[in-house]
C-alpha cells in the first residue's frame, strides 16, 4: 500500500503517519525528517538546504526528488509506504506518478486557530523526532521524551513568524496539488475541528475508510 498524507503544515501529518506506521506495519517517508537530519548531521545536503528549512521556503523539487528516490529504494518501502510532506508541488506529484502508484491521499482538514495553536505548542524530540503537544500529547515528564529519553525541542520553524511564512507556501505552491489529484487517486478526509481530538480517534477513521476501500492487507491485525 502507498498512501500520501496531505495536509497544511502542523495538521497532524507526521503524528498520524508515525501511528499508521504501526498500524499498517510500513515504512513512514518524511521529507521533514529526512532534511532536518542532514542539517543536525551537517551533510553537504544539509548545508544547501538549511536556508530554505529555517525560513519555511521549500527546498528546490530536484533536490527533494532525489532523496525521496534514494529513500523508496531502501527495503523497507518494498512492502508500501507513508509519504508525510511529499509531493508538495505539481512538479513532484508528476516525478512521483512516473515511479509509483498511490492507492490513497489522506487529506486533513484543520482550521487556521487550532494550526497556529498547535504548531506553537509542538515539541520535537531532538533524538528520536518523535513529536508532542504541550496541551494534547504531552510527555510523562516534563522536557523529555517518552520513546528515548531524549531532549524535547521547539523546531525553528514552529515560531510565529516562520508558521506564517509556511502558511503562505502551503497555499500557494502545495494546495494547487489537490486539484491535481482529484478524481486520478481516492480520498479520506479526515476533518479535526477540536484542539483537544486525540490523534486515535483520527486513526480509528482512518482505518475504517482504509478498510472500506479494501487498504488494509498489510495491517498486523490481518
Ligand atoms: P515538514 O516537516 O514536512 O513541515 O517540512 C519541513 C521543511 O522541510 C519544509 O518547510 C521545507 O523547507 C522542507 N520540505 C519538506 N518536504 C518538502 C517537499 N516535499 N518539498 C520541498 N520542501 C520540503
Amino acid at each position: 500500500m502507498k498512501l500520501v498524507i496531505f495536509g497544511p503544515p502542523g495538521s497532524g501529518k507526521g503524528t498520524y503517519a508515525s501511528r499508521l506506521k504501526s498500524e499498517l506495519n510500513i515504512a513512514t517517508i518524511s521529507t521533514g525528517d529526512i532534511f532536518r537530519e542532514a542539517v543536525k548531521q551537517g551533510t553537504e545536503l544539509g548545508k544547501r538546504i538549511k536556508k530554505y528549512l529555517d525560513t519555511g521556503q521549500l527546498v528546490p523539487d530536484e533536490t527533494v526528488i532525489k532523496a525521496v528516490r534514494n529513500r523508496i529504494a531502501k527495503p523497507d518501502c518494498e512492502k508500501g509506504f507513508i509519504l508525510d510532506g511529499f509531493p508538495r508541488t505539481v512538479e513532484q506529484a508528476k516525478t512521483l506518478e512516473k515511479a509509483v502508484k498511490i492507492d490513497v491521499i489522506i487529506k486533513l482538514l484543520v482550521p487556521k486557530q487550532i494550526i497556529i495553536e498547535r504548531l506553537s505548542n509542538r515539541r520535537t524530540c531532538k533524538s528520536c523526532g518523535a513529536i508532542y503537544n504541550l496541551r494534547a500529547l504531552k510527555p510523562e515528564k516534563e522536557g523529555i521524551c517518552d520513546k528515548c529519553g531524549g531532549p524535547l525541542i521547539q523546531r525553528k520553524d514552529d515560531t510565529i513568524p516562520v508558521i506564517k511564512e509556511r502558511f503562505q507556501v502551503f497555499e500557494k505552491q502545495t494546495r494547487p496539488l489537490m486539484e491535481y489529484y482529484e478524481s486520478k487517486v481516492p480520498f479520506i478526509n479526515v476533518t479535526c475541528n477540536d484542539i483537544d481530538m486525540p490523534p486515535e480517534e483520527a486513526i480509528e477513521q482512518i482505518m475504517k475508510e482504509l478498510k472500506k476501500l479494501n487498504l488494509t492487507r498489510t495491517s498486523r491485525s490481518d
